[in-house]
């Protein structure tokens, strides 16, 4: 960390926000002239601004605003513990670095291992191993040993009350596989996260019909009872390393990407506000398990809104358990896009979800009764969205092409308070065109 910029990044503070000394303490004392690093979650937004609401690292101490612009600098403010800190990100960081800077590849991580994904191919090609296990020996061993090595390297926690932001427009974080393990009361905002590739993608035989690479990193974790958590005007993306440029292998895509932001074990009051979410396949995964065992039941519970999901394949978001309010984002898929469309919004087990006003810009060939997908739900509820332009029932839609066992009722069991201000449908693609993702103006605001 540069001393030099941290002054800077602490005068910065003390100006504008000067009329209020500790804004994060009296979060109506916070003004558009306040820094956005400085900024709380504001009351009523979402359910990240339950109980005691969501202030990061706001009010940090000069001392404790980290001015970083390399992996080294990054790691060592989240070592700093969970004092309320301010880690603003300079540039393009790199996870898949050593500690002297140099990068490292997926055969590095391989190197002393014994793992070759050729003899890996050859070991546990179906068509001699069978479907029916999941794939167990040397090559096995070696490909989980390489892979721990990369795990290491690239799976980073974000500390308790911290509030972690861009500092200019071409900052972002690449190839990392970020968490919010176990912590509280976090903000990333302005920020791009992206491309938090595995390199050693595990065959599922069993998984589906035909079976499945599975990949291990999301670009956000929160995770292992995380509460309290924004992100806002993030941006989550593979690009520029789609799955789509992958080959197949036993017949089926070797993606390396999982999921981009995933909210689970009993993780709780998360809100998700104008991020840009693009070209990416399996997206936000709101309970892992239908199992009650991992604190899930009462908790997930997750507002989205006004955020861009473009060219997204599934899981926008699918949820267990939770109350998850969905309202005012756009759901576009291109023409072109390369990620196979699947569904939007996933009724998964025991799930809560409550669809309002979104807007849907889908090609030819993609229904309004796709935009749902029932993954043991039993009920939903849908209002006002609209699809190319037109309000529809989504719900109906879904229902009248799907079989009966996988009706899915309107769900009568909590209506969504925690809310701005909810936009007509037809009005969110254009009010969201520019406004969504990493946004600076000349004097770093929002
Ligand atoms: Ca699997
Ligand atoms: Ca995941």
């Amino acid at each position: 960390m540069s001393a030099a910029i941290a002054v800077a990044g602490a005068l910065l503070v003390a100006g504008p926000a000067g009329a209020s000394p500790n804004p994060a303490a009296d979060p109506t004392a916070q003004t558009t002239q306040t820094p956005l690093e400085r900024q709380v979650l504001p009351a009523g937004n979402g359910w990240a601004s339950e109980g005691t609401g969501t202030t990061g690292g706001s009010a940090a101490e000069a001392a404790n605003v980290y001015d970083v612009s390399s992996k080294a600098e990054l790691l060592a403010a989240f070592a700093a513990g969970s004092q309320a800190k301010i880690i603003r990100i300079h540039g393009s960081i790199n996870a898949n670095t050593a500690a002297d800077g140099s990068p490292l590849t997926c055969e590095s991580y391989a190197e002393g291992t014994g793992y070759s994904l050729a003899q890996y191919l050859h070991d546990f090609d179906p068509e001699t191993y069978g479907r029916d296990q999941e794939p167990a020996g040397p090559q096995e061993d070696a490909r989980r040993l390489a892979a721990a090595k990369q795990a290491k390297t690239i799976r980073w926690d974000i500390p308790s009350n911290t509030t972690i932001v861009g500092a200019t427009p071409d900052s972002s974080i690449t190839g990392a596989a970020l968490r919010i393990n176990g912590a509280g009361n976090v903000i990333v905002r302005n920020l791009t996260l992206r491309d938090a590739a595995d390199c050693f993608p595990a065959w599922d035989p069993t998984d589906g019909t035909e079976g499945n690479w599975n990949s291990e990193y999301d670009l956000l974790q929160v995770i292992n009872k995380a509460t309290h958590v924004w992100i806002d005007h993030s941006a989550f993306t593979d690009a520029p390393n789609l799955d789509s440029a992958q080959p197949l292998y036993f017949g089926r895509p070797y993606q390396v990407h999982d999921g981009a932001v995933d909210v689970t074990n009993g993780s709780d009051l998360v809100t998700m506000s104008y991020n840009r979410f693009s070209e990416h396949d399996k997206l936000l995964l709101i309970g892992s398990t239908d199992s009650p065992t991992r604190g899930d039941p009462g908790k997930l519970r997750v507002t989205i809104h006004h955020n861009v999901f473009e060219n997204v394949g599934q899981r926008a978001p699918r949820v267990r358990f939770g109350q998850v309010d969905v309202y005012n984002n756009h759901f576009e898929v291109t023409e072109d896009s390369k990620i196979p469309y699947k569904y939007s919004l996933g009724a998964g087990f025991s799930s809560h979800l409550y669809a309002e006003a979104n807007a849907f810009t889908l090609p030819a060939g993609i229904d309004a009764a796709d935009i749902i997908g029932r993954y043991k739900g039993t009920a939903i509820t849908t209002i006002a969205n609209a699809v190319n332009g037109k309000i529809t029932d989504l719900r109906a839609e879904y229902n009248a092409a799907a079989a009966p066992a996988d009706q899915l009722a309107e769900d009568t069991s909590w209506t969504p308070t925690l809310r701005t201000q909810v936009h007509p449908a037809q009005a969110v693609p254009a009010q969201l065109k520019d406004s969504t993702g990493p946004v600076f103006t000349a004097g770093g605001n929002l």
